[in-house]
């Protein structure tokens, strides 16, 4: 179908590993810390890891990296595995890096054993100037000095419950003199007397997070174990590890994480916009999160696209969340229905319709030839738009002005003959006369027009309260702009209308809830619907008027 695509670069080393027959199938993870909702950045690592998975016929974990007791929670777990389903994936087995604790506690046992661990009783400050500097070689501290049989007896006590928080750690013998930082005798396991979100208070030693990781890679027989790049210098604590103890030789491989523009894309800060109340939760439609995607309306077809395009670097760049956008575009135009909305109505009276109620149809979707249609009331009183309206036009005004005709969009041609004002001056309606044989499908009047409108019938409209969205940043990039990443927050980025008129069809459900009203943008339910009121959130503009202003300057 599409040209032959180039691999990428870990596309080329699983390719060059299966034909040297390293592996005879591919296991990747996708690895969350349950300590907040994903991100779009999240999407990018699992559409890599469960892709890879596909397209080499291997299978993905989801490992839940939840070593660290303070900060996680199970409703992060689970909102992780909604929206890891929701993007269209499937996993081969669901993990928690906390049901390794046993086995995690043996093989550093096993380093002990070998002589290649030690419990160090020094305090944090004290282990961080004996650590050196990059240009200056560290030195060991007496602790290093114990025997095996020592530090034995003193890990089996740390994890009994014997010593207080911070008092004791447990470090492995590498290389104090090393140019990476990290393999100067690091810590892998530390006290922490905390509650567990699953292991509750069975553990008071928990492993750091490189020596958990990389051995939970191997516990699971992870083939290619795909991270971003700020854990290219873990990798030789990665691979020591796992060649001191003959565990499974799992191998990191390290990716450039996804940047966007006008968003911020850590969970740390993402947890701060919401506990400070600056969106309404993590699925606030602004937010940068998967489920706040999710509830704007963004088809997960059009993430997994996005994630597509931008491909897999090795060097770190700012994606255009333009191009985000683009995608949810193109998606949306192939499949949602086609509305008419009027967000701030001006009535219109058709002085020469004399029937109660006409019936119109009007196409579901043009692009989309199995859509069907839809029916809509047509009356003597419609709303149209307020900007749709001018009583004294400029020329090329090709809207409603007075004497000018207009189409109403799969109805009829009308003519404004009068403007009706109150006794303070303000418009209050506007008369026309329409054209019987103008209606759209069968127009035989001969008469041309520019402009065509959407509109509603007043007495059959539904009301609906409609959010409009903007960035929610007003800088581009955000985590490098001066100052606190909150200076920056867009105070314009939600408008409310909240009495819009609909046409009826849209009471009916849709079954993938994605519509474009015309001449507005796509459109979703929110989840804050009632019975008598539909909320609707915009997903995305028609055109990237966002782009054309950065032009204009
Ligand atoms: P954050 O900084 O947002 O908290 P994290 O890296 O700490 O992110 P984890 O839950 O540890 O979040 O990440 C799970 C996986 O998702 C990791 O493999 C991580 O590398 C990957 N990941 C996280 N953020 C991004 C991103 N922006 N782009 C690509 N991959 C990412
Ligand atoms: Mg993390």
């Amino acid at each position: 179908m599409s040209e032959e695509k180039s691999l990428n670069f870990i596309e080329e080393i699983i390719e060059a590993d299966l034909a040297a027959g390293k592996h005879s199938s591919i296991t990747t993870r996708f690895p969350p810390e349950p300590n907040g909702y994903l991100h779009i950045g999240h999407a990018k690592s699992i559409c890599l890891n469960f892709g890879l998975a596909i397209k080499y016929g291997g299978s993905t974990n989801l490992r839940f990296d939840d070593t660290n007791p303070v900060t996680e929670d199970t409703e992060y777990v689970e909102s992780i595995k909604e929206d890891v389903r929701w993007l269209g994936f499937e996993w081969a087995r669901e993990l928690y890096a906390s049901d390794y604790f046993d086995q995690l506690f043996d093989l550093a046992l096993q380093l002990v054993e070998k002589g290649l661990a030690y419990v160090d009783d020094s305090s944090s400050e004290e282990i961080a100037t004996q650590k050196g500097t990059p240009t200056q070689p560290g030195v060991r501290n007496q602790f290093a000095e114990r025997t095996i049989d020592q530090n034995k007896q003193l890990f089996l006590k740390m994890k009994e419950g014997k010593y207080a928080d911070g008092s004791k750690v447990l470090r492995v013998r590498i290389d104090m003199a090393s140019p990476n930082m990290l393999l100067r005798d690091p810590i892998i396991y530390r006290i922490k007397h905390a509650h567990h979100h699953r292991t509750g208070d069975k553990w008071c030693v928990y492993p750091m997070y490189d020596f958990a990781h990389g051995q939970s890679d191997s516990i699971e027989k992870i083939t290619h174990s795909i991270c971003t790049l700020e854990f290219v210098p873990h990798r030789d604590l990665y691979d020591w590890c796992i060649e001191q103890l003959g565990t499974f030789p799992s191998k990191q491989y390290e990716f450039a994480r996804l940047n966007m523009t006008y968003t911020v894309m850590s969970k740390r800060k993402l947890l701060q916009l919401v506990n400070e109340q600056m969106v309404h939760g993590w699925d606030d439609p602004r937010m940068s999160t998967i489920s706040g995607m999710r509830r704007r309306g963004y088809p997960a077809a059009a993430i997994r696209e996005f994630c597509e395009r931008i491909g897999v670097a090795k060097r770190e760049n700012l994606i255009d969340v333009g191009l985000l956008e683009f995608c949810v575009r193109e998606n949306l135009n192939k499949t949602a229905l086609r509305r008419m909305v009027v967000f701030n109505p001006l009535k219109l009276v058709i002085t020469n319709f004399d029937k109660e109620l006409e019936i119109l149809t009007s196409e579901n979707n043009p692009e989309d030839e199995n859509g069907g249609i839809r029916e809509m009331p047509f009356s003597r009183e419609i709303f149209i738009e307020q900007d749709d309206f001018m009583e004294v036009a400029p020329k090329k005004y090709f809207r409603l002005a007075p004497g000018q005709m207009v189409r109403l969009k799969s109805a009829y041609i009308i003519q404004c003959n009068e403007v009706i004002k109150d006794a303070e001056g303000n418009i209050t309606e506007v008369h026309c006369t329409y054209i019987p044989e103008s209606r759209s499908g069968s127009d035989s009047s001969g008469i041309h027009v520019k402009g065509t409108l959407h509109w509603v019938s007043a007495k059959h409209a539904i009301q609906a309260e409609v959010r409009l969205y903007d960035r929610l940043f007003k800088v581009e990039d955000v985590a490098n702009a001066e100052g606190d990443f909150k200076d920056h927050i867009n105070p314009d980025s939600l408008q409310i209308i909240s009495y819009a008129y609909a046409e009826p069809a849209l009471a009916k459900d849709s079954i993938n809830n994605q519509f474009q009203f015309l001449r507005k943008g796509y459109f979703a339910i929110d989840k804050d619907s009632t019975g008598s009121k539909l909320v609707f959130n915009r997903t995305v503009t028609l055109k990237d008027a966002w782009a054309k202003e950065v032009k204009k300057g």
